[in-house]
């Protein structure tokens, strides 16, 4: 991996990041990437998680990253009805200026439930905000991403602090700046504490809370040997493979209804047949992968399933898709927790995709697959943020998703405009379902 400095200037590359993505990475580069750097559970387990100390010393600072200890089983059995647990990891020092994703979306979030009551101050007992938990540890990161990668990555922190912004060259681009090593931990540690805290929870009571990380840098375009569009670590994928190791939860259901294919997500996890990997996205947006015959390799055939979208694809479409192929597929594959790289730039208002997602569809998401976990796996769920970047739209479906979890009615009315939305292309969509079924015997 090879580090270059941008020169910062307000022009940046904010408008054309994902046209000149799409060009550089072809579906055979993905292809490859995907042969090469995929390894099994076991592998992994063995090779990283019980010489955590040892195997890879940073040269961080850690004292410099504001997290301590993760929720312990005292704090949680003071919490027998919550409803929600989720961390938030702003990363405010990772930033560039007029670049969509920008240090300002995790506080707009932060501001919006607050001043929708959303926030343990309103709802009590029923919303916790884990405070106190650890950043995710090399090892962690290792599990998902090359050491090359990861040494490389902290070892230009040191560039950055002396010039400013870099860019990461081959990544998208993705920028990074003296402070991305330390807060793409934090976030990948905020994600990796709430499934800490959601399975102790389900060993306790019958329907623990949903985890939501509230993090950035967003993780799922990350390959395991690089950072790309957007994305440091891929932090849902980290995730899966901690609930694996140190929880012993053997297959993992991952849902990605991001309007963009989690393409590092699924490289990470093509051959593996415990890891099911399901996105939902606009078809032929950035990064260009994400066809409906990627199916995954070998052992892992048939635990990979896209639905590329048309352009246009709404709440209509999405009910389907949830109806006819979500919830059978993960009734037949029988996870042991349920994963969801929440991207909310599906949005009909978004500025970097074309589908007609609103509030509603957002809040019908959340709410059947916080029953679909209930149904088929104790309750275990945590969503992990990726995109989203109007920061209206943004705020304002993240805290309709937070009432789905609390089990109260959606504001969807009070915030979307049906007179903006044009008729969803149905047909196309239908044959898009269709066809996908039928690849996976639906
Ligand atoms: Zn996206």
């Amino acid at each position: 991996m090879e580090f270059r400095i941008l020169q910062q200037s307000p022009s940046c590359y904010a408008g054309n990041v994902f046209c000149s993505v799409q060009a550089r990475l072809g579906i055979r580069k993905f292809l490859s990437l995907v042969s090469t750097n995929t390894t099994i559970l076991q592998k992994i387990c063995s090779r990283n998680y019980p010489r955590r100390k040892t195997q890879y010393r940073s040269e961080v600072n850690r004292a410099a990253v504001l997290c301590s200890t993760s929720l312990n089983d005292s704090t949680l059995a003071q919490y027998d009805n919550v409803k929600i647990i989720y961390s938030v990891a702003a990363a405010t020092g990772h930033n560039q200026e007029s670049h969509p994703e920008s240090h300002l979306r995790v506080p707009a979030i932060a501001n919006a439930l607050e001043d929708m009551e959303l926030t343990p101050k309103f709802q009590g007992t029923n919303v916790i905000e884990l405070q106190n938990y650890k950043p995710a540890s090399v090892d962690d990161i290792v599990s998902v991403h090359s050491k090359s990668y990861v040494a490389g990555l902290e070892k230009a922190m040191d560039r950055a602090s002396q010039d400013g912004l870099i860019l990461i060259e081959g990544s998208g681009p993705t920028y990074a700046t003296a402070t991305t090593f330390n807060e793409s931990l934090v976030a990948a540690g905020a994600g990796i504490s709430l499934v800490d805290s959601v399975v102790k929870a389900s060993q306790t009571y019958m329907n623990p809370p949903i985890g939501f990380a509230l993090i950035r840098p967003p993780g799922h375009h990350a390959v395991p040997k690089g950072p790309m569009g957007f994305c440091v670590f891929g932090n849902v994928a980290i995730a899966a493979r901690y609930a694996q190791c140190v929880h012993g939860l053997k297959r993992v259901f991952i849902i990605d209804f991001d309007a963009h294919h989690g393409n590092g997500t699924s490289d990470a996890f093509y051959d593996d047949s415990d890891i099911f990997f399901l996105s939902t996205h606009q078809d032929g947006s950035y990064p260009g992968t994400g066809k409906i015959d990627e199916v995954g390799h070998g052992d892992g055939e048939g635990t990979t399933l896209n639905i590329p979208l048309p352009g246009g694809s709404g709440d209509y479409a999405m009910k389907m898709v949830f109806d006819e192929v979500i919830v059978p597929c993960a009734q037949r594959f029988k996870p042991d927790i349920i994963l969801v790289s929440a991207g909310y730039d599906a949005h009909v208002l978004d500025p970097l995709a074309n589908l007609q997602f609103t509030t509603g569809t957002y809040y019908m998401l959340a709410s059947n697959i916080k029953q679909l976990a209930k149904e088929l796996c104790q309750g275990r769920c945590v969503f992990f943020l990726e995109g989203g970047y109007n920061l209206e739209s943004l705020s304002y479906s993240v805290a309709d998703s937070f009432r789905a979890f609390l089990d109260e009615p959606s504001l969807a009315s009070e915030f979307d405009n049906p007179a903006i939305l044009y008729e969803e292309p149905s047909r196309k969509f239908k044959q898009v379902i269709q066809k996908v079924k039928q690849i996976h015997s639906l």
